[in-house]
Parts: C-alpha cells; structure tokens; sequence
C-alpha cells in the first residue's frame, strides 16, 4: 500500500461530469489498497472569471481581499469533488489550504509555503478517508490571513502535501499525456517522455515549456518528491520527473541491466523549449568604460524588471563605443525602454532599440555536460533553414538562441529534428493547455 498524491487542474474539474470522472479515478486508486490525498484547482477558468470581477469592482483591489476572493474557486471544487466521492461510496473529507497546515509566508498572491502541518489530513487518513486539498493557498501565522501561492500554485500545494506526508508519488494530472521533447502544438513529431531529470524539467520550464510550473519543480527537488505527469483522461504512464538519486519506478523492477541499458540509449538533448515572451532591448554605441553597464542595469533594475539574456558586443562599429544588447518580458521592456530614454544623456549612450518580434528557442540536455559539439548541430540546423540568430546564451546543460518570432516554429521543428528528437508518428495533439 503506498500513499499516493494526485492533483488534478482546473481543465480537469472544468464542469460536474468532469468533476464525476476525476472522482472516479481517485476512488480507483483507493480501490487498488492506496491511501490518496488530492489537490484540486478551481474548476475551468473560475480563477480568471474571479480577478475579472475583481478588476470590476475595483482598479487595484485590495490583496488581502483578492486572496480571500481567488481561493474560494478553490473551495467549490474541493467540496464538489468530495461530494462525488461520497456519492460513489467512499469516504472523502475537503480542507482548505489553511486547515489542511499550509503555512505561507505572507505576501497576498504570491506567497511561499515555509511549513506544512498536515495533522488533520493524517486523521482523516488514519480513518480510511479519502483527502481532498484545496491546492493553490495557504495561510500566514502573523497575519492569520488566507494567502494564495501564484497562478498554477496548484501543483507546489501537491508537491509540498506529497513531502509532507512522504508520499510514494506526487501524480499531477492535465489535460496532456505528460511531457514532451516539444511543444506537440509547433513540433507534430515531439514525443511524450519516458523520464526527464528534475534539472532538465526545470530549465525547460524556465525557458518557455508549460507543463509543470517552476516552483513545484523546485519544491520537489528540493524534498525529493517523485512527480510523475500525467493525462487525466487516458490511463497510460505519463512522464516521471526524477530528482537525484530517484530512479523510474518502473525500472526497479526490470533489474540493474535493464536500467544501464536505458541508461546508455539517454539522448544528449531532452527537449526542446520555445518561449514567445520576452523582447529584446538593444543600447546602442555605450561609451566602453568602467560604469556602463552598472548605471544601465541600475536603471533597468529599478523598474523590477526581469532580465534573461545580456550580450556585450566586443566591439561597436566606432571606436571607444560597445553594444549592450538584453531580454526581458515583452511588457516589461516598454518601461524600461522609457527609463533608459530619460537617462541617453547621462548615460552616453547613441541610440535605443527595441524589438519584441524575437522568440528564443532552448535545447536543454544533461548530457551536454559531457558530450562536446552540442551546440554546432543547433547552428547548422538554423543555418540550413536560413534562420538568422540574434543572441546567443548558455548554461551547463542548456543552449539557447533568439530569432526573429516568425522563425520560431520552424526553427524548433528543424532543432527537434537535427537532434533525433523526432518520433515515428504524429503526436496526438489535445485543444490542452496542459493545466
Ligand atoms: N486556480 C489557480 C490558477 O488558475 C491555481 C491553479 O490552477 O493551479 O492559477
Ligand atoms: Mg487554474
């Protein structure tokens, strides 16, 4: 008997007979011997409609009372889905975040959970109920107010509940098969993974790929919690997201040579990531002393900004003079691009330039670690297609590239390819989004 975490998201509670279906599943996991704790998310677009209301009655509404607003949705579809379960002859008892011990820091829609207690859901464990959690808050010990955790926090409330309860599995469910070499909706011959490594899912979840959210990635690495992604609406294996020293539950059974087997046929390249957010801030003709880039990202910083990439040319057409090129969030580079225009004087610099067509593609593999080379096969397959590259960046295990927007999608597909990435048939594509 293990203990099983499931979450479902809101594409999965969107109405009563989905809320029927993710219901029957729990119980069919309770039915094979397993004790089974659920985080769910408001049904469909409710955590939208709600700020939408919000934005209605008020410009800027008050955080405290958009926390309080944001995870009601939360509250319908927990109880909801107890209910069903109940109806099917199984015990089930909801909690809110705050009963259920999530304890957050205090910061009203984007807070962290620092200590989950999770006493009454042991109870209700001990007494053969199955848990019902309502995912995405929490509740600070200060403030003693309900606090919510980001958009998605759906997932970190799973992860976190799985660590806590040292769960045998974390199962996040969508509407996808689980995760895949690309985008199935840009690259048709991406293929649903096996396994990825949770330092792989990360930088493809930081460069553009919306599967898991960052922070449940995070969350569980750092607890060690095993995340297995999965569809809600088939029953096939979906991918398993491994942490150190965590092997495929699968491959335990299948005996060391098995794995050393599976171990070898691992590709250098995982995947590959495409994120249309970001635009690209270019200062031109930067007088090349000490002090430049300080008073230019002083400035950027001052607006919060987020900034990706930075590329400094060696050496700007004229003498004395550098390029400073950077990415940032497309709505994000409009002010700084205003900031940075109110300081050309001081700062010395000759000209702006800002171009929010650009895209960046990311190829992220472990393997890149120890394998020389990786990133030629990237250039030429751009090359071949004639696709010009603006930036480039990498990390140890990640390469990534800016284009021109319009290129994007082919230039993905030609990466995928180049990579061996491809399957031998069409993935099935859902109108999914994954949540
Ligand atoms: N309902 C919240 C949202 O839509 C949390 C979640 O879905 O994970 O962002
Ligand atoms: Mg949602």
């Amino acid at each position: 008997m293990a203990l099983i975490v499931q979450k479902f998201g809101g594409s999965s509670v969107a109405d009563a007979e989905s809320i029927k279906r993710v219901a029957k599943r729990i119980v069919d996991t309770r039915r094979a011997g397993h004790d089974v704790v659920v985080a769910v998310s408001a049904m469909g677009d409710t955590t939208d409609e709600l700020l939408d209301l919000a934005g209605q009655v008020a410009p800027v509404p008050a955080p405290r009372e958009l926390d309080m607003l944001l995870s009601s949705g939360e509250r319908i579809s927990m109880a909801l889905l107890a209910m069903a379960i109940h109806s099917m002859g199984y015990e089930a008892r909801s909690f809110t975040g705050s009963q259920a011990g999530m304890i957050t820091t205090a910061d009203h829609g984007s807070a962290r959970i620092v200590d989950v207690t999770p006493v009454r859901l042991r109870e209700a464990l001990d007494d053969g109920a199955i848990v019902i959690v309502a995912g995405f808050q929490g509740f600070n010990r200060d403030t003693r107010d309900i606090t919510t955790l980001g958009r998605g926090g759906s997932d970190t409330t799973a992860v976190a509940l799985a660590a806590a309860l040292d769960a045998d599995v974390c199962e996040i469910y969508s509407d996808v098969d689980g995760i895949f070499t690309a985008d199935p909706r840009v690259v048709p011959l991406a293929r649903k993974l096996e396994r990825i490594s949770a330092e792989e899912m990360l930088e493809l979840a930081a460069n553009g790929a919306k599967v898991l959210y960052i922070r449940a990635v995070e969350y569980a690495r750092r607890h060690g919690v095993l995340i297995h992604a999965r569809s809600t609406f088939t029953s096939n294996d979906g991918t398993y997201v491994l942490g150190e020293g965590m092997t495929d539950p699968r491959q335990n059974s299948e005996g060391a040579e098995m794995s050393d087997a599976i171990g070898m046929e691992e590709p250098v390249v995982a995947g590959v990531a495409i994120d249309r957010s970001q635009a690209k801030v270019a200062v031109v003709g930067v007088p090349d002393v000490p002090g430049s880039a300080a008073a230019i990202f002083t400035l950027v910083a001052r607006t919060g900004a987020n900034i990706d990439m930075i590329v400094q040319n060696a050496q700007s057409a004229q003498p004395g003079r550098t390029d400073i090129s950077f990415t940032l969030p497309k709505q994000e580079a409009v002010e700084v691009v205003k900031v940075l225009a109110a300081e050309q004087e001081s700062i010395g610099f000759e000209n702006l330039v800002h171009d929010d067509q650009v895209g960046k593609l990311s190829v992220v593999g472990a393997g890149m670690r120890t394998h020389s080379g990786v990133s030629v096969t990237l250039f030429e397959a751009l090359s071949k297609n004639g696709i010009n590259i603006d930036m480039i960046s990498t990390s140890e295990i990640r390469i990534s590239v800016i284009v021109g927007e319009n290129d994007l999608d082919e230039a993905a597909r030609a990466v995928h390819t180049a990579y061996g990435l491809d399957g031998d048939v069409e993935a099935t594509v859902y109108a999914g989004t994954g949540r």
